[in-house]
């Protein structure tokens, strides 16, 4: 267990360094709300000096790109670093999901199945390193044309608090594995755990400047890598709003950006589906991480005939959830925040005042600290597609269940908002699937099942307000790279 004086440093050139400023920041444990640890409070200035660092580990010190311990480190020694360190990943499992666990609020058991993805995707992308190739063009008579995969340079990558080692894994495999020197800013509420994986990447071969991790304040530190003139390409997972700020920041030096903006994603429910098949799943959408997740399933629309049947089974299992502790291992833990519980209690209360019918509720366990950040899971019934919690990321769990008539009825309630990031659709009916899994505005459609267990070679990501670009997969890897065109004459 961490004790209460742990006090952590940034992270730069595979040393731990003290921020310019000298300033730290209480880090929280969300099930009894104390202080147990300290993170460094970074500033612009040492964005600055880890950018500089990334610099130097991908160029050297001459002006010829590339040219740096890490620009020139091959792509299947790339392969072979990603590989040992998802292997100390591995060993250290255990010790990493506590610390998530503490740090986050999340049960055990999540934390656990977190730092066993964080190993898959640095296994995933050790292997695909070195599989990343540019093409050959047919042109005209006497060219030969081919395109090579190169990565940005320096890539910046900020973090958020709801799943940080899942996070980091995607986006920083998939980074490293292409080449560039990264600059990460994790989320200040949870970033303990990512700082002992930054450990391990030098302990399994990174090279001094390759990873670099600058904790603190978004609107401090985080603004300051959005915006730094020497990030080359910056990837964003978070709120809407934020995530304008920070494309806003990386366009004043033309700076791509990938942006990850969460959802109010649907799951259909035909009256032809193996509806015993879908209620666990149903429920675990919402329910998992205490509905912190940007692929949520948060929003359960029922056709018309089995509405009442569906609704009432939902409600039945609601009813038993159980939220508590993260070291209970319960159903869900407490939220991340005091922050974040008042947003959902905000919504819960809307809720109340415009006369929902609050259909089930969970509970929060006996005994549960009362300054924990808590809140028992919640089903809400009938509810209009244009209330505001139909409408809004809660970010909560709060599952949102309304009908539909028919087809066409359903499709139009799901892309009835501003986001499209993932859709479930059950039904049996084969026709059905193949013509929805078109008509669905999402990043990704799931038929008879729901996130498939993560998927760490799925390509993900959204469309509106659920953002651009794609992670995971093959795809992450060309968005962390930049296409050259070569084009020769030979005659
Ligand atoms: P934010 O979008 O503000 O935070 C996400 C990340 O961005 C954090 O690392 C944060 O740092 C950083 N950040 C904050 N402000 C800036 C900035 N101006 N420039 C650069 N980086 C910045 O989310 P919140 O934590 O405020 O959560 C609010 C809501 O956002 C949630 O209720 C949820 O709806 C949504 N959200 C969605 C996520 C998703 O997975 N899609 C993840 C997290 C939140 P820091 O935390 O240190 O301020």
């Amino acid at each position: 267990m961490l004790q209460t004086t742990e006090r952590h440093a940034l992270f730069i050139d595979n040393e731990s360094v003290a921020p310019a400023s000298g300033e730290s920041l209480p880090v929280i444990d969300p099930s009894d709300g104390r202080v147990f640890a300290q993170i460094a409070r970074g500033s612009a200035a040492d964005v600055d000096r880890a950018v500089r660092a990334a610099r130097r580990a991908f160029d050297g010190s001459g002006t010829e790109p590339a040219a740096g311990p890490w620009g020139r480190t091959d792509a299947a020694q790339r392969g072979r670093i990603l590989r040992r360190w998802a292997d100390l990943v591995e060993a250290e499992c255990e010790t990493l999901a506590r610390i998530e666990s503490r740090d986050t609020g999340k049960p055990l058991a999540q934390a656990r199945a977190d730092a066993q993805a964080l190993a898959r995707y640095f296994e995933f992308y050790a292997g695909a390193a070195d599989k990343l190739h540019g093409q050959t063009i047919p042109y005209r008579h006497g060219y030969t044309v081919l395109t090579l995969r190169e990565p940005h340079g320096v890539t910046g990558h900020i973090i958020p608090w709801n799943y940080p080692m899942q996070i980091f894994g995607r986006s920083l495999g998939a980074a490293l594995a292409a080449g560039n020197a990264c600059v990460v800013k994790p989320a200040e509420d949870a970033c303990l755990s990512l700082l002992r994986v930054a450990q391990l990447g030098a302990q399994a071969g990174l090279p001094p400047g390759a990873l670099n991790l600058v904790t603190g304040l978004g609107g401090e530190a985080g603004q300051a890598l959005a915006g730094h003139p020497g990030i080359d390409h910056v990837s964003f997972t978070g709120s809407p709003d934020t995530g304008r700020r920070v494309a806003q920041a990386a366009a004043t030096h033309h700076c791509p950006v990938t942006l990850e903006l969460g959802g109010k994603s649907p799951q259909l429910v035909f009256a032809d589906a193996d509806i015993e098949a879908a209620l666990p799943v149903l429920v675990r959408a919402i329910v998992q991480n205490a509905g912190q997740t940007c692929s949520a399933g948060s929003r359960v629309l029922i056709e018309a005939s089995v509405y009442d049947r569906v609704l009432g089974l939902l409600a039945e299992r609601f009813a038993a959830l159980r939220a508590g502790p993260a070291h209970a291992d319960l159903d869900l833990g407490p939220l991340v925040s005091g922050r974040q519980q008042q947003r959902v209690r905000e919504f819960l209360s809307e809720a109340q005042v415009g006369g929902l019918d609050f259909a089930a509720q969970g509970a929060v366990v006996d005994g549960a600290p009362a300054e924990g950040f808590y809140q028992a899971p919640v089903l809400l019934g009938g509810v209009p597609p244009a209330h505001r919690v139909a409408q809004e990321e809660i970010f909560g769990p709060v599952l949102v269940a309304s009908r539909f008539e028919d087809e066409a009825h359903a499709v139009a309630l799901a892309n009835g908002t501003p986001y499209g990031l993932v859709a479930g659709l059950w039904t049996r009916d084969g026709a059905r699937q193949l013509r929805l899994a078109r008509r669905l505005r999402a990043g990704q459609v799931f038929v008879n099942n729901y996130g498939a267990g993560g998927g760490v070679e799925l390509p993900f990501g959204g469309v509106g307000r659920s953002g651009y670009g794609r992670e995971k997969g093959f795809e992450a890897l060309y968005a962390f790279t930049a296409l050259k065109t070569v084009a020769l004459h030979h005659g």
